[in-house]
């Protein structure tokens, strides 16, 4: 699965608009956030985030 990290992220909002499956959203305090449930990990936020802020994690059973 792939995630923001909100440390890293300017917010300039460029995996939300090449996101193929739009599942990043602008929340009302500006930051991004990849909707899980949409998400299909295809990758495509994280090659075209220019400030390296999408990690990608392995999935944890154990931990939410
Ligand atoms: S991995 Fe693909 S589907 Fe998921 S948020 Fe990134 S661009 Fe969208
Ligand atoms: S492309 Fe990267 S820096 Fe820009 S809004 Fe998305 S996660 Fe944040």
């Amino acid at each position: 699965m792939f995630f923001i990290d909100q440390s890293l992220c300017t917010q300039c909002g460029e995996c939300s608009s090449n996101c193929p499956f739009e599942s990043i959203s602008e929340h009302e305090d500006g930051s991004f956030v990849i909707d899980a449930k949409i998400c299909t990990d295809c990758g495509e936020c994280q090659l075209n985030c220019p400030f390296d802020a999408i990690i990608e994690k392995e999935e944890n059973k154990e931990s939410a």
